[in-house]
């Protein structure tokens, strides 16, 4: 049998983490044959819902979950783990002015970033759900100096999932029979889902989303603005966030990383640039990647026309506007 695998949660007595803990300790991220112990942090004032969630994965009796450790200690919830999901961040308030919201996740982040430097196991594999999450990302990548930049990303993987979803229900075919969208940039309004290289199983064939869809003018107007808004949809809905998808796309986001791509099929993860499609290098941004042997690689060379040059660009340039106002709050 395997040697189970330490996967950290933090936030993991909010709506995402009481979504998440339960996939994982399923299966749904690391493999049906994969142990797993979680290792669940929040703060003080939540330590008390912690203890819930806690008896509640105890009372589910799922056959991989080898151990929980819930603590409020940073360093204690670190130690030895081999995946990181951070979840825990500062929420947006209606009152509150951006910078502050920005000022409190990047000390967070900040912080958190040393903890998981000095104890977690060689190699650990972060991904950041917590919002701003790309410049959440940035600041554990730059306060972590000693976990390789490689290891470090952000969830774009929900509106990656979100954009197949609105293929897949225009088109009235499964979800599965379309691939190859693309979410670049940030994981806000401003990102671009790209349908220019999508395909579609027809039964016989792969087709260009692109041939298929007629309304050309829906692929460049209403199918984007869905797939930007629909967290907001969402929320006007449920009168609560997206949470049960969020946790689904985190199991996905590190599954298809540990795991890898099936051959053709890329997805979107927010990565560090590296400067190419012209983006500014060390911003974390959303690229289209595959995934072997637990590496990620950019997919390379692309056709970008001019209309997706001018919304990359639009997204990147939010990006370094964002990435000026942590640095700001550091000050
Ligand atoms: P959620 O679990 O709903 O959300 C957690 C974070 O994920 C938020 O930053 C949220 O951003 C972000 N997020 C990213 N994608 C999505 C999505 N699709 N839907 C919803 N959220 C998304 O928040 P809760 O308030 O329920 O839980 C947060 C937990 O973090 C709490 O348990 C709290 O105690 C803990 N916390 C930890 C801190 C720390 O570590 N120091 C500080 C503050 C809180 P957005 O805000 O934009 O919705």
């Amino acid at each position: 049998a395997k040697d189970p695998m330490r996967v950290l949660v933090t936030g993991a007595a909010g709506q995402i983490g009481y979504a998440l803990v339960p996939m994982i300790a399923r299966g749904a991220m690391l493999g049906p044959d994969q142990p797993v112990i979680i290792h669940m942090l929040d703060i003080e004032p939540a330590a008390e819902a912690l203890k819930g969630v806690t008896m509640e994965l105890i009372d589910a009796a799922f056959p991989l979950l080898k151990g929980i450790v819930a603590t409020t200690n940073a360093v204690e919830a670190c130690k030895g783990v081999n995946v990181a999901i951070m979840v825990g961040g500062f929420p947006r308030k209606e009152e509150m002015e951006r910078k502050d919201m920005m000022s409190k996740n990047v000390s967070i982040y900040k912080a958190q970033a040393s903890a998981l430097e000095q104890h977690a196991a060689p190699n650990c594999k972060v991904l950041v759900v917590a919002n701003p999450a790309n410049t959440n990302a940035l600041i554990l990548k730059e306060f972590a100096p000693s976990i390789q930049e490689k290891n470090i990303s952000c969830l774009t993987r929900l509106d990656h999932n979100r954009a197949l979803g609105q293929i897949s229900e225009r088109l009235k075919v499964h979800v599965g029979d379309v691939k190859n969208v693309i979410i670049w940039g940030n994981h806000s309004s401003t990102q671009y889902p790209d349908v220019n290289h999508a395909t579609v199983n027809t039964g016989k064939e792969w087709k260009p989303v692109r041939e298929l869809v007629s309304d050309g003018q829906w692929l460049n107007t209403e199918f984007i603005t869905t797939v930007q808004q629909r967290g907001a949809a969402i929320i006007k809905a449920r009168k609560l966030s997206s949470a049960l998808s969020a946790a689904s796309a985190a199991c996905d986001h590190m599954h298809d990383w540990i795991l890898g791509t099936p051959k053709g099929t890329w997805v979107s993860m927010g990565v560090c640039s590296d400067g190419s499609y012209g983006i500014q290098p060390g911003l974390i941004y959303s690229f289209p990647v595959t995934c072997e042997k637990g590496e990620w690689s950019m997919v390379q060379g692309l056709q970008i026309d001019e209309f997706s040059k001018a919304k990359m660009d639009a997204t990147a340039k939010e990006l370094i506007e964002e990435k000026a106002l942590a640095y700001s709050c550091l000050n």
